[in-house]
């Protein structure tokens, strides 16, 4: 799937919001991405799987599973490991720290792709690979469908995402959107 029909698909089902933004963190940005909006859409969502397992194995031989950081990555992991014939499974906080449940489990030297939906920093995946190496797998690659870090974040393994967007966010009082005498929005609040 090509980048531009990636964002299509992003923008026409409001998963991609552009215009002048707060996001949760206070800070201001000229974009909003929510993917759960595009993933309600299970063809969607199948299509989008599919497509990041396509690009993962261009990176990396063929995994034992998939595995996302919960909730955000639930439906990625699930749709890319329905394509590969793998498990999907997910991790979840647990005061704060990344750890599988519900009797998930990792065997000694099982391979894995580890996938998410957005990569803001990183931090997600790298807490995600941890869980992996901490049972005694291997990650072989990670994925996302989008990174909006414009591909700066460096996880230590072969990565890919579907769509690469630079997207910088500002300081209230530093904000080139606020200067031109704009109003910031609160996505989801109208
Ligand atoms: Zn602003």
């Amino acid at each position: 799937m090509k980048r531009d029909e990636v964002l299509r698909m992003f923008k026409e089902s409001g998963a991609l919001l552009e215009g002048h933004f707060r996001l949760t963190s206070g800070l201001h940005s000229d974009r909003y991405l929510q993917c759960a909006l595009v993933l309600q859409n299970p063809d969607q969502a199948a299509a989008l799987g599919a497509a990041l397992a396509e690009s993962m194995k261009t990176l990396a031989g063929p995994p034992d599973f998939v595995i996302a950081p919960a909730l955000g990555g639930i439906l990625v992991a699930h749709e890319v490991a329905r394509k590969l014939g793998v498990r999907g499974l997910f991790a979840e906080r647990q005061e704060g720290v990344l750890k599988l449940r519900r009797g998930f489990e990792i065997r000694p030297g099982e391979k894995a792709y580890v996938v998410e939906d957005v990569v803001t920093t990183g931090g997600s995946t790298k807490e995600t690979m941890d869980v992996v190496t901490q049972a005694g797998g291997i990650v072989l690659a990670a994925g996302s469908l989008i990174d909006r870090t414009g591909g700066r974040t460096d996880l230590g393994v072969p990565r890919t995402a579907l769509a690469v967007l630079d997207i910088p966010a500002f300081a209230a009082d530093e904000c080139p959107l606020c200067k031109t005498g704009s109003q910031a929005v609160k996505p989801g609040s109208r």
